[in-house]
């Protein structure tokens, strides 16, 4: 808040000297704590990248407002600082700068799924219950099958973890950070794993699981984020009615790209 303050007097009434208004930091001075926050926001979700890395912060903000549709300031703004403290996905945005254009996809179509851990939030069976249709999203447009098992591997390992859970990823307590899965073709390839430190639930309360999930299974199947607000693969989350959720025109053509229409006959 008292960022946006001075950042407006700056701006509007350009009078750094006059004793009446408490004398500021310029906007290009920020404090270190701010400083250190978007820094620590873009190392997360805007990785430097070998086209990135000559560029200073305010360039690295630009690309992060121009991934959003926010305006281009450069600037710690109120709508960079309110987007910041969202809760998202895990997933970096990776803006214009994606080094490898290769598509990452599995070469099947027909995957098996795994729940390794659950949340107390809800009961075991809600929670089967929420994956399996946050998978049917996916498999309604496509040729891909899913198949639950409960013994040796599956493509895709489901799992609620809390902090630090093995992965170099840790998750980082309530809010923000809400879960993180893995594109295929790496180490780990296809799995999700869920922040237990969020409340999820299956209403319109706390953290929807099944959108939240939805939305990861769409890394495991080899979508990136999407900087359109409207779609299923946008970094944040936003509350729809599970039970009348129909998948975006968006993320259908995108994951139809990459595994073709579900054949009519099925
Ligand atoms: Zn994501
Ligand atoms: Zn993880």
């Amino acid at each position: 808040m008292g960022t946006m303050h001075y950042l407006l007097l700056c701006a509007v009434i350009f009078l750094p000297e006059t004793p009446a208004f408490p004398i500021q930091p310029r906007p290009e001075s920020w404090s270190s704590i701010d400083l250190e926050r978007i820094k620590g926001y873009l190392d997360t979700f805007f990785p430097i990248l070998a086209e990135t890395q000559h560029l200073s912060i305010e360039e690295r903000i630009k690309e992060m407002q121009k991934f959003f549709h926010l305006t281009v300031t450069g600037k710690l703004d109120k709508e960079t600082e309110e987007i910041m403290t969202m809760p998202r996905c895990g997933m970096p945005d990776e803006g214009g700068h994606q080094t490898s254009p290769e598509t990452r996809k599995w070469e099947k179509t027909h995957l098996t799924y795994k729940i390794l851990s659950y949340t107390q939030d809800l009961p075991r069976k809600k929670v089967d219950d929420a994956i399996r249709r946050a998978l049917m999203v996916w498999s309604d447009v496509t040729p891909l099958q899913f198949r639950r098992v409960d013994s040796g591997r599956a493509d895709i390992e489901i799992r609620f973890a809390r902090r630090a859970h093995g992965d170099g990823s840790p998750f980082d307590g309530r809010g923000k950070i809400l879960a993180h899965a893995f594109l295929p073709g790496k180490r780990r390839s296809g799995d999700a794993h869920f922040d237990d430190d969020e409340k999820w639930s299956d209403v319109n309360q706390d953290i929807n699981l099944f959108l939240v999930a939805a939305h990861e299974f769409g890394h495991s199947l080899g979508l990136t984020h999407s900087s359109d607000r409207g779609s299923l693969m946008y970094p944040y989350y936003s509350y729809q009615n599970p039970k009348t959720f129909t998948l975006p025109e968006e993320d259908k053509r995108r994951i139809q790209k990459l595994y073709g229409k579900k054949p009519s006959n099925s």
